[in-house]
């Protein structure tokens, strides 16, 4: 059985590696940024179920497998 699945389309430019954004590298393209993320680098860490991520704001969401 096949779940649907969400496009997320990303906006903004990518960061230089050299002049990265302070906290979450990817906050300037992330559609859930706070200001939180501009503050502490989130820690990879397993949270939900065995789905590792760096994120401070991470929430659970269905497996989809194809
Ligand atoms: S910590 Fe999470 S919510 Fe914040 S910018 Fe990074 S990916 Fe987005």
């Amino acid at each position: 059985m096949r779940g649907k699945r969400e496009v997320i389309r990303l906006t903004g430019d990518v960061p230089s590696p050299a002049n990265p954004p302070s906290g979450c590298r990817f906050r300037t393209r992330c559609w859930k940024a706070q200001d939180r993320c501009a503050e502490e680098v989130p820690q990879l860490e397993v949270r939900l179920g065995d789905h590792p991520s760096a994120c401070h704001f991470a929430e659970e969401r269905p497996h989809v497998v194809s």
